[in-house]
Protein backbone atom coordinates (compact mmCIF):
# COMPACT_ATOMS: atom_id res chain seq x y z
CA UNK A 1 0.00 0.00 0.00
CA UNK A 2 1.41 3.49 -0.82
CA UNK A 3 2.05 5.91 1.54
CA UNK A 4 -0.70 8.41 2.99
CA UNK A 5 1.20 10.04 5.08
CA UNK A 6 0.79 13.10 3.09
CA UNK A 7 -2.82 13.12 3.11
CA UNK A 8 -2.49 14.21 6.85
CA UNK A 9 -0.57 17.17 7.56
CA UNK A 10 -0.67 16.79 11.18
CA UNK A 11 1.44 13.30 10.96
CA UNK A 12 4.10 15.39 9.19
CA UNK A 13 5.54 17.02 12.77
CA UNK A 14 8.07 16.68 15.09
CA UNK A 15 7.62 15.93 18.56
CA UNK A 16 10.15 16.23 20.97
CA UNK A 17 12.72 16.91 18.41
CA UNK A 18 11.60 13.97 16.90
CA UNK A 19 9.80 12.83 13.56
CA UNK A 20 5.92 12.17 15.09
CA UNK A 21 4.95 8.49 15.16
CA UNK A 22 1.52 8.62 15.92
CA UNK A 23 0.20 5.11 17.55
CA UNK A 24 -2.85 6.28 19.34
CA UNK A 25 -5.03 5.73 17.19
CA UNK A 26 -7.63 3.46 19.09
CA UNK A 27 -7.88 6.05 20.87
CA UNK A 28 -8.51 8.25 18.19
CA UNK A 29 -7.49 8.69 14.26
CA UNK A 30 -6.02 11.43 12.30
CA UNK A 31 -8.09 13.36 10.09
CA UNK A 32 -7.32 13.51 6.12
CA UNK A 33 -7.43 16.70 4.27
CA UNK A 34 -10.41 15.02 2.32
CA UNK A 35 -12.87 15.33 6.12
CA UNK A 36 -11.15 18.26 7.26
CA UNK A 37 -12.26 20.51 3.51
CA UNK A 38 -15.79 18.53 3.17
CA UNK A 39 -16.22 19.99 6.77
CA UNK A 40 -15.16 23.37 5.86
CA UNK A 41 -17.00 23.33 2.10
CA UNK A 42 -19.76 22.58 4.22
CA UNK A 43 -20.04 25.69 5.95
CA UNK A 44 -18.68 28.16 3.26
CA UNK A 45 -21.48 26.82 1.10
CA UNK A 46 -24.36 24.68 2.36
CA UNK A 47 -25.07 25.53 6.04
CA UNK A 48 -28.44 25.10 6.89
CA UNK A 49 -30.63 23.43 9.50
CA UNK A 50 -31.85 20.10 7.68
CA UNK A 51 -35.20 18.87 6.77
CA UNK A 52 -37.24 22.05 8.01
CA UNK A 53 -36.80 24.59 5.42
CA UNK A 54 -37.53 24.43 1.73
CA UNK A 55 -35.26 27.00 0.81
CA UNK A 56 -31.90 25.81 -1.44
CA UNK A 57 -29.39 25.94 1.58
CA UNK A 58 -31.76 23.65 3.77
CA UNK A 59 -32.69 21.50 0.93
CA UNK A 60 -28.78 21.16 -0.09
CA UNK A 61 -27.71 20.43 4.01
CA UNK A 62 -30.54 17.99 4.29
CA UNK A 63 -29.44 16.26 0.78
CA UNK A 64 -25.78 15.59 2.11
CA UNK A 65 -26.99 14.59 5.69
CA UNK A 66 -29.58 11.90 4.10
CA UNK A 67 -26.98 10.67 1.33
CA UNK A 68 -24.88 9.86 4.57
CA UNK A 69 -27.22 7.87 5.69
CA UNK A 70 -27.53 5.85 2.37
CA UNK A 71 -23.45 5.56 2.44
CA UNK A 72 -23.14 4.40 5.93
CA UNK A 73 -25.71 1.73 5.48
CA UNK A 74 -24.00 0.66 2.39
CA UNK A 75 -20.41 0.95 4.05
CA UNK A 76 -21.84 -1.58 6.79
CA UNK A 77 -24.05 -3.15 4.52
CA UNK A 78 -27.25 -2.65 6.56
CA UNK A 79 -30.33 -3.53 4.34
CA UNK A 80 -31.84 -0.17 4.54
CA UNK A 81 -30.54 3.29 5.20
CA UNK A 82 -33.68 3.47 7.79
CA UNK A 83 -31.54 1.37 10.20
CA UNK A 84 -29.01 4.19 10.62
CA UNK A 85 -29.09 6.18 13.54
CA UNK A 86 -26.95 8.89 13.88
CA UNK A 87 -25.91 9.38 17.51
CA UNK A 88 -22.68 10.95 19.50
CA UNK A 89 -20.67 7.95 19.31
CA UNK A 90 -20.48 4.21 20.19
CA UNK A 91 -21.06 5.46 23.83
CA UNK A 92 -24.21 7.23 23.15
CA UNK A 93 -25.65 4.14 20.70
CA UNK A 94 -24.89 1.68 23.13
CA UNK A 95 -26.54 3.69 26.02
CA UNK A 96 -29.52 4.12 23.62
CA UNK A 97 -29.84 0.29 23.18
CA UNK A 98 -29.83 0.18 27.00
CA UNK A 99 -31.89 2.41 27.65
CA UNK A 100 -34.42 2.23 25.24
CA UNK A 101 -34.50 -1.23 24.34
CA UNK A 102 -33.12 -2.20 27.85
CA UNK A 103 -35.81 -0.80 29.53
CA UNK A 104 -38.33 -2.43 27.42
CA UNK A 105 -37.68 -5.65 27.27
CA UNK A 106 -35.25 -6.29 30.34
CA UNK A 107 -37.29 -7.35 33.94
CA UNK A 108 -35.60 -8.42 37.31
CA UNK A 109 -34.67 -12.29 36.97
CA UNK A 110 -33.37 -11.82 33.27
CA UNK A 111 -30.03 -12.16 32.36
CA UNK A 112 -27.67 -9.84 30.52
CA UNK A 113 -24.44 -11.12 29.12
CA UNK A 114 -20.83 -9.31 28.58
CA UNK A 115 -17.54 -10.41 28.67
CA UNK A 116 -14.22 -9.46 30.75
CA UNK A 117 -12.92 -7.29 27.98
CA UNK A 118 -15.70 -4.75 27.97
CA UNK A 119 -15.00 -1.19 27.12
CA UNK A 120 -16.90 0.25 29.91
CA UNK A 121 -19.02 2.15 27.27
CA UNK A 122 -20.41 -1.77 26.88
CA UNK A 123 -20.18 -1.78 30.71
CA UNK A 124 -21.68 0.81 32.44
CA UNK A 125 -24.83 1.06 30.59
CA UNK A 126 -25.92 -3.09 31.02
CA UNK A 127 -24.98 -2.50 34.89
CA UNK A 128 -27.03 0.56 35.54
CA UNK A 129 -29.65 -1.35 33.67
CA UNK A 130 -28.96 -4.23 35.52
CA UNK A 131 -29.48 -2.45 38.85
CA UNK A 132 -32.60 -0.65 37.36
CA UNK A 133 -34.33 -3.53 36.55
CA UNK A 134 -33.18 -6.09 38.90
CA UNK A 135 -31.69 -8.38 36.07
CA UNK A 136 -28.58 -10.33 36.64
CA UNK A 137 -24.96 -9.38 34.23
CA UNK A 138 -23.25 -12.60 34.03
CA UNK A 139 -19.21 -12.14 32.86
CA UNK A 140 -17.88 -14.57 29.68
CA UNK A 141 -14.48 -15.83 30.35
CA UNK A 142 -11.23 -15.39 28.94
CA UNK A 143 -9.19 -18.01 27.92
CA UNK A 144 -4.96 -17.28 28.64
CA UNK A 145 -4.67 -15.76 25.69
CA UNK A 146 -7.36 -12.91 25.78
CA UNK A 147 -9.68 -14.62 23.27
CA UNK A 148 -13.06 -15.57 24.25
CA UNK A 149 -13.58 -18.75 25.78
CA UNK A 150 -16.74 -20.36 23.63
CA UNK A 151 -17.00 -22.89 26.36
CA UNK A 152 -18.21 -19.98 28.32
CA UNK A 153 -19.87 -18.18 26.00
CA UNK A 154 -22.20 -21.73 25.78
CA UNK A 155 -22.70 -21.42 29.50
CA UNK A 156 -23.64 -17.83 30.42
CA UNK A 157 -26.00 -17.18 27.47
CA UNK A 158 -29.24 -19.14 28.80
CA UNK A 159 -32.92 -19.29 28.29
CA UNK A 160 -32.65 -16.08 30.47
CA UNK A 161 -30.59 -14.19 28.57
CA UNK A 162 -32.31 -11.48 26.53
CA UNK A 163 -29.34 -9.19 25.51
CA UNK A 164 -25.62 -10.38 24.99
CA UNK A 165 -23.19 -7.07 24.37
CA UNK A 166 -19.95 -7.79 23.21
CA UNK A 167 -16.85 -5.73 21.45
CA UNK A 168 -16.40 -6.98 17.75
CA UNK A 169 -12.68 -5.92 18.54
CA UNK A 170 -11.09 -5.44 22.03
CA UNK A 171 -9.31 -1.80 22.41
CA UNK A 172 -6.76 -3.35 24.73
CA UNK A 173 -6.32 -7.60 23.68
CA UNK A 174 -5.69 -6.79 19.91
CA UNK A 175 -8.61 -9.65 19.42
CA UNK A 176 -11.71 -10.31 17.00
CA UNK A 177 -15.01 -11.78 18.50
CA UNK A 178 -16.84 -14.35 16.36
CA UNK A 179 -19.52 -12.59 16.86
CA UNK A 180 -21.31 -14.70 14.00
CA UNK A 181 -21.00 -17.81 15.77
CA UNK A 182 -22.04 -16.21 19.26
CA UNK A 183 -25.24 -14.67 17.30
CA UNK A 184 -26.58 -17.87 16.75
CA UNK A 185 -26.00 -18.77 20.62
CA UNK A 186 -27.55 -15.86 21.38
CA UNK A 187 -30.47 -16.31 19.43
CA UNK A 188 -31.54 -19.59 19.72
CA UNK A 189 -31.83 -18.88 23.32
CA UNK A 190 -34.01 -15.66 22.11
CA UNK A 191 -31.72 -13.03 23.21
CA UNK A 192 -30.41 -10.31 20.74
CA UNK A 193 -26.76 -9.39 20.42
CA UNK A 194 -25.22 -5.75 20.56
CA UNK A 195 -21.93 -5.69 19.08
CA UNK A 196 -19.88 -2.84 20.14
CA UNK A 197 -17.69 -2.11 16.62
CA UNK A 198 -15.38 0.88 17.72
CA UNK A 199 -12.47 -0.62 17.17
CA UNK A 200 -13.65 -3.19 14.41
CA UNK A 201 -15.14 -1.15 11.69
CA UNK A 202 -12.41 1.43 10.98
CA UNK A 203 -10.06 -1.75 10.18
CA UNK A 204 -12.03 -4.38 8.28
CA UNK A 205 -14.94 -4.21 6.30
CA UNK A 206 -17.84 -4.28 8.11
CA UNK A 207 -21.25 -6.41 7.54
CA UNK A 208 -23.79 -6.32 9.66
CA UNK A 209 -25.99 -8.74 7.93
CA UNK A 210 -22.97 -12.05 7.71
CA UNK A 211 -22.56 -11.15 11.61
CA UNK A 212 -26.09 -11.87 12.37
CA UNK A 213 -26.01 -9.33 15.01
CA UNK A 214 -29.19 -7.00 16.00
CA UNK A 215 -27.66 -4.07 17.30
CA UNK A 216 -24.18 -2.39 15.30
CA UNK A 217 -22.60 0.63 17.29
CA UNK A 218 -19.46 2.77 16.22
CA UNK A 219 -17.90 5.83 16.38
CA UNK A 220 -16.95 8.37 13.59
CA UNK A 221 -13.77 9.98 15.43
CA UNK A 222 -12.25 6.61 15.26
CA UNK A 223 -12.32 6.17 11.51
CA UNK A 224 -11.12 9.49 10.69
CA UNK A 225 -14.08 11.47 10.80
CA UNK A 226 -14.59 14.30 13.23
CA UNK A 227 -15.44 13.80 16.64
CA UNK A 228 -19.05 14.37 17.96
CA UNK A 229 -20.64 11.48 15.39
CA UNK A 230 -21.48 8.02 15.48
CA UNK A 231 -23.68 5.64 14.39
CA UNK A 232 -26.16 2.89 15.84
CA UNK A 233 -27.46 -0.11 13.54
CA UNK A 234 -30.50 -2.00 14.65
CA UNK A 235 -32.83 -4.34 12.84
CA UNK A 236 -35.61 -2.66 11.75
CA UNK A 237 -38.27 -4.91 13.50
CA UNK A 238 -36.54 -4.02 16.89
CA UNK A 239 -35.96 -0.28 16.06
CA UNK A 240 -39.56 -0.05 15.26
CA UNK A 241 -40.98 -0.93 18.67
CA UNK A 242 -38.42 0.94 20.62
CA UNK A 243 -39.38 4.26 22.47
CA UNK A 244 -37.25 7.30 21.42
CA UNK A 245 -34.91 8.75 24.10
CA UNK A 246 -34.92 12.27 23.12
CA UNK A 247 -38.31 14.30 23.06
CA UNK A 248 -37.95 18.34 21.13
CA UNK A 249 -37.90 19.31 17.82
CA UNK A 250 -37.36 16.83 15.03
CA UNK A 251 -38.39 13.65 16.50
CA UNK A 252 -42.15 14.11 16.33
CA UNK A 253 -44.87 13.91 13.78
CA UNK A 254 -48.01 15.83 15.10
CA UNK A 255 -47.86 17.69 18.60
CA UNK A 256 -51.12 18.57 20.58
CA UNK A 257 -51.72 19.68 23.80
CA UNK A 258 -51.93 16.50 25.53
CA UNK A 259 -50.33 14.21 23.42
CA UNK A 260 -47.83 13.56 20.61
CA UNK A 261 -46.92 11.34 18.13
CA UNK A 262 -43.47 10.48 16.32
CA UNK A 263 -41.89 9.96 13.56
CA UNK A 264 -40.59 6.51 12.44
CA UNK A 265 -37.09 5.34 12.88
CA UNK A 266 -34.27 6.68 12.30
CA UNK A 267 -35.78 9.87 12.94
CA UNK A 268 -37.75 9.47 16.39
CA UNK A 269 -34.00 9.05 17.68
CA UNK A 270 -32.88 12.00 16.83
CA UNK A 271 -34.29 14.95 18.59
CA UNK A 272 -33.05 18.27 18.05
CA UNK A 273 -30.61 19.60 15.85
CA UNK A 274 -27.78 17.20 14.45
CA UNK A 275 -24.35 17.05 14.01
CA UNK A 276 -24.70 18.22 10.41
CA UNK A 277 -21.20 18.95 9.97
CA UNK A 278 -20.08 15.77 11.65
CA UNK A 279 -22.32 13.85 9.36
CA UNK A 280 -20.60 15.61 6.24
CA UNK A 281 -17.02 14.74 7.69
CA UNK A 282 -18.58 10.85 7.93
CA UNK A 283 -19.57 11.01 4.92
CA UNK A 284 -16.13 12.17 3.69
CA UNK A 285 -13.74 9.77 5.64
CA UNK A 286 -16.18 6.51 4.62
CA UNK A 287 -15.00 8.08 0.81
CA UNK A 288 -11.46 7.84 1.85
CA UNK A 289 -11.53 4.40 3.56
CA UNK A 290 -13.69 2.99 0.35
CA UNK A 291 -11.05 4.49 -2.13
CA UNK A 292 -8.16 2.97 0.04
CA UNK A 293 -10.44 -0.40 0.47
CA UNK A 294 -11.34 -1.82 4.03
CA UNK A 295 -9.61 -5.33 2.98
CA UNK A 296 -6.28 -3.13 1.86
CA UNK A 297 -6.25 -1.11 4.91
CA UNK A 298 -6.64 -4.70 6.61
CA UNK A 299 -3.74 -6.42 4.98
CA UNK A 300 -1.66 -3.25 5.15
CA UNK A 301 -1.95 -3.56 9.07
CA UNK A 302 -1.53 -6.73 9.21
CA UNK A 303 1.64 -6.90 7.35
CA UNK A 304 2.97 -3.79 9.87
CA UNK A 305 2.22 -6.52 12.99
CA UNK A 306 3.35 -9.29 11.56
CA UNK A 307 6.73 -7.25 11.25
CA UNK A 308 6.91 -5.39 14.52
CA UNK A 309 5.51 -8.55 17.23
CA UNK A 310 8.47 -10.82 16.78
CA UNK A 311 11.07 -7.47 17.11
CA UNK A 312 8.68 -6.95 20.61
CA UNK A 313 8.99 -9.91 21.92
CA UNK A 314 12.44 -10.19 21.62
CA UNK A 315 13.14 -7.33 23.99
CA UNK A 316 13.93 -8.51 27.27
CA UNK A 317 10.97 -8.08 29.83
CA UNK A 318 8.56 -6.96 27.53
CA UNK A 319 5.42 -8.21 28.03
CA UNK A 320 2.46 -8.22 25.27
CA UNK A 321 -1.22 -8.82 26.69
CA UNK A 322 -3.69 -11.22 24.49
CA UNK A 323 -2.71 -13.55 21.43
CA UNK A 324 1.55 -13.57 20.68
CA UNK A 325 0.26 -15.17 17.46
CA UNK A 326 0.43 -12.05 15.22
CA UNK A 327 -1.68 -13.63 12.57
CA UNK A 328 -4.28 -13.49 15.73
CA UNK A 329 -4.12 -10.44 16.31
CA UNK A 330 -5.40 -6.93 15.14
CA UNK A 331 -3.07 -3.43 14.86
CA UNK A 332 -3.70 -2.85 19.05
CA UNK A 333 -1.15 -3.97 21.00
CA UNK A 334 -0.61 -3.38 24.71
CA UNK A 335 1.92 -4.36 26.78
CA UNK A 336 4.34 -3.45 29.92
CA UNK A 337 8.07 -3.38 30.34
CA UNK A 338 9.85 -4.46 33.36
CA UNK A 339 7.87 -3.09 36.31
CA UNK A 340 7.73 0.31 35.03
CA UNK A 341 4.64 2.00 35.60
CA UNK A 342 3.33 2.21 31.66
CA UNK A 343 3.08 6.39 32.31
CA UNK A 344 6.83 6.33 32.37
CA UNK A 345 7.11 4.60 29.64
CA UNK A 346 4.49 6.38 27.31
CA UNK A 347 6.43 9.54 28.37
CA UNK A 348 9.65 8.42 27.53
CA UNK A 349 8.21 6.84 24.13
CA UNK A 350 6.85 10.86 23.67
CA UNK A 351 10.28 11.76 24.40
CA UNK A 352 11.74 9.53 21.16
CA UNK A 353 8.57 11.45 19.51
CA UNK A 354 6.64 8.30 19.95
CA UNK A 355 2.71 8.25 20.64
CA UNK A 356 1.09 5.86 22.56
CA UNK A 357 -1.51 5.64 25.54
CA UNK A 358 -0.80 4.69 29.02
CA UNK A 359 -3.80 3.68 31.54
CA UNK A 360 -6.44 1.40 31.88
CA UNK A 361 -7.76 2.18 28.49
CA UNK A 362 -11.41 2.45 30.13
CA UNK A 363 -11.58 -1.18 30.99
CA UNK A 364 -10.83 -1.43 34.62
CA UNK A 365 -12.29 -4.70 34.95
CA UNK A 366 -10.25 -6.31 32.47
CA UNK A 367 -6.97 -4.59 34.29
CA UNK A 368 -8.19 -6.88 37.16
CA UNK A 369 -8.78 -9.82 35.40
CA UNK A 370 -5.06 -9.37 34.03
CA UNK A 371 -3.71 -8.51 37.46
CA UNK A 372 -2.43 -5.61 36.25
CA UNK A 373 -2.68 -1.60 37.44
CA UNK A 374 -2.38 -0.36 33.34
CA UNK A 375 -0.71 -0.84 30.35
CA UNK A 376 1.08 1.30 27.16
CA UNK A 377 -0.77 0.28 24.24
CA UNK A 378 0.36 1.56 20.60
CA UNK A 379 -2.21 1.28 18.03
CA UNK A 380 -1.48 1.34 14.08
CA UNK A 381 -3.88 2.97 11.32
CA UNK A 382 -3.15 2.90 7.37
CA UNK A 383 -0.95 5.27 7.60
CA UNK A 384 1.79 4.05 9.93
CA UNK A 385 4.37 2.31 8.39
CA UNK A 386 7.18 -0.54 8.98
CA UNK A 387 9.12 1.79 9.85
CA UNK A 388 6.55 3.31 12.25
CA UNK A 389 6.59 -0.04 13.78
CA UNK A 390 10.51 0.10 13.72
CA UNK A 391 10.59 3.22 15.35
CA UNK A 392 8.07 2.24 18.24
CA UNK A 393 10.71 -1.27 18.66
CA UNK A 394 13.81 1.11 19.28
CA UNK A 395 12.42 4.15 21.12
CA UNK A 396 10.98 1.24 23.65
CA UNK A 397 14.57 -0.27 23.45
CA UNK A 398 15.95 3.23 24.32
CA UNK A 399 13.22 3.51 27.38
CA UNK A 400 14.77 0.27 28.58
CA UNK A 401 18.05 1.12 28.56
CA UNK A 402 17.08 4.84 30.22
CA UNK A 403 15.61 3.46 32.90
CA UNK A 404 18.29 0.63 33.99
N1 LIG B 1 -15.90 0.65 22.82
C1 LIG B 1 -14.61 0.44 22.55
C2 LIG B 1 -14.12 -0.94 22.33
C3 LIG B 1 -13.74 1.53 22.47
O1 LIG B 1 -12.45 1.33 22.21
C4 LIG B 1 -14.25 2.84 22.68
C5 LIG B 1 -13.35 4.01 22.66
O2 LIG B 1 -12.19 3.93 22.94
C6 LIG B 1 -15.61 2.98 22.95
C7 LIG B 1 -16.42 1.87 23.01
C8 LIG B 1 -16.21 4.33 23.19
O3 LIG B 1 -16.13 5.12 22.07
P1 LIG B 1 -16.55 6.67 22.12
O4 LIG B 1 -15.73 7.27 23.23
O5 LIG B 1 -16.16 7.18 20.78
O6 LIG B 1 -17.99 6.73 22.40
Amino acid sequence: MSSYIEDFPILKQKVNDEQLVYLDNAATAQKPRAVVEAIMNYYYHDNANVHRGVHTLAERATKAFEDVRTKVAHFINAPSKDEIIYTKGTTESLNWVAASYGQTHVEAGDEIVISYMEHHSNLVPWQQLAQRTGAKLKYIDLQSDGQLDMDSVRHQITDKTVIVALAHASNVLGVVNPLAEIAKIAHQHGAVLVADGAQSTPHMKIDVQKLGVDFFAFSGHKLMAPTGIGILWGKSELLDDMPPLEFGGEMIDWVQLQETTFKKAPWKFEGGTQNIAGVVGLGAAIDYLEQIGMDNIQKHEHAVIQKVMPELQQIEGLTIYGPQEANKRTGVISFNLDNLHPHDVATALDMEGVAVRAGHHCAQPLMEYLNVPATARASFYLYNTLEDGQRLVEAIKATKEFFK
